[in-house]
């Protein structure tokens, strides 16, 4: 299984000191005062940023093939916001915005509707990169694209193709809008679907909600049950669709292996992936949420769980947010917003600290893999970009295109 992962060797904590101390680079890095690493981290995230655009956008004669936010181009989009959003350079923000236009009347014709895989994301970032840029016009062109957007007979529930990520879209769009852009009036019949075809699957078994994906109940943050409870959590509920919420999650808990670890699909049995998109590190953001939203001790306890499991075997041979050691950071992170404990703090920066000190030689000498979309915000290190800028401001960090 060590062929997935680095043997963690970091220690379990490492005080900060005014004079750096330490035998390696990495040990230098842990013991530095947080504001000089994340310097050094901002620096980085701009070098990785400039490497991204010139990459996906520049070199392809600013006509990538593929647009969408989880490989593609609007990836590299969402990273200039953040960019942006950290060192107030307009130039990110106009540069983003050019980016989403080239995309929005190829985009019409997507059959995809999510934001991290489809229109909604094309409309609902251009919406909002409008509105930062003040042009009022082209917020309404986006808002109103947005509203045109129809979902097809049969689209599934899940976050990267289905209900669940257009409806995520939406609380985006009144995060950043404001409240109400998308009215609960919307959104309301597109969650009582949800949730009747949950019901309907679960056929009163001891998960309340159950979905399936081509033809698999699974559990993890992409495509199953914990990436569409995150979402219903911010959305209107009923206390019996609540209830059922609470319950599906609780089913997940009893139900987990004996390391704390997840199974990726009810009929798994492979104790092996720790990743976002299957897996502890998934499961464990929408704990954190949980807890935060339910006040309910049993979702902290399993979140503190699942962590333990990523500090373990979660420093991945990949660098993305999706199956990489950029995503499984953000557990950390969002265990710190929730408990203030700096120990989740100090664990998110041995992560980000042993990408910012070997990433790039690890995957020059093959040992942590590119993949096939290298620079991409999903797989590649457009991921790992926006971790070192969420690192420079931990309190406001959000997992890219999932936590709100
Ligand atoms: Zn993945």
């Amino acid at each position: 299984m060590a062929d997935r992962f680095f043997v963690n060797e970091m220690p379990d904590f490492v005080e900060e000191t005014e004079v750096a101390g330490g035998e390696s680079s990495l040990e230098n890095l842990l013991s530095l005062p947080y504001q000089e690493t994340a310097e050094k981290l901002l620096q980085a995230a701009l070098d990785i940023s400039e490497t991204v655009v010139n990459k996906t956008w520049i070199d392809v004669g600013s006509r990538p093939k593929n647009p969408d936010l989880y490989t593609g181009s609007l990836g590299t989009a969402f990273l200039l916001f953040k960019k942006y959003q950290v060192t107030k350079d307009r130039r990110d923000l106009d540069l983003s915005g050019d980016i989403v236009k080239a995309r929005d009347s190829a985009s019409k014709g997507s059959p995809f509707v999510t934001f991290i895989c489809g229109r909604a994301g094309v409309c609902a970032l251009g919406a909002v990169l409008a509105k930062q840029s003040g042009d009022r016009k082209l917020l309404q062109h986006y808002l109103s694209s947005f509203k045109e957007i129809k979902l097809p007979t049969g689209v599934p529930n899940e976050l990267l193709y289905g209900r669940a990520g257009y409806l995520w879209a939406c609380s985006f769009l009144n995060k950043h809008i404001g409240e109400g852009t998308i009215p609960s009036t919307h959104t309301g019949p597109i969650v009582k679907d949800v949730i009747r075809e949950g019901r309907h699957l679960s056929n009163k078994a001891d998960c309340p909600l159950m979905y399936e994906w081509y033809g698999k109940k699974y559990w993890g943050a992409a495509h199953g049950l914990a990436g569409i409870m995150h979402v219903l959590m911010d959305m209107e509920l009923t206390p019996e669709e609540q209830e059922d919420v609470k319950g599906s999650l609780r089913y997940m808990i009893h139900s987990r292996f004996p390391s704390g670890n997840y199974p990726s699909s009810v009929d798994s049995d492979a104790d092996k992936l720790v990743h976002w998109c299957h897996g502890a590190p998934g499961i464990a953001l929408t704990l954190v949420k949980a807890a935060q939203v339910f006040g309910d001790e049993q979702f902290l306890r399993a979140a503190v769980d699942a962590a333990e499991v990523v500090w373990n075997r979660g420093l991945l041979r990949r660098v993305g947010i999706c199956h990489g050691a950029s995503g499984n950071t953000y557990v950390f992170l969002s265990l710190y917003r929730l408990t203030g404990n700096a120990e989740y703090l100090y664990r998110a920066k041995a992560f980000t600290c042993f990408l910012l000190d070997r990433a790039q030689r690890l995957i020059e000498t093959g040992e942590m893999r590119g993949g096939d979309h290298p620079f991409s915000l999903f797989e590649g290190q457009g991921g790992m970009a926006y971790l070192f800028l969420d690192m420079t401001n931990p309190a406001e960090s959000r997992f890219p295109a999932y936590e709100i």
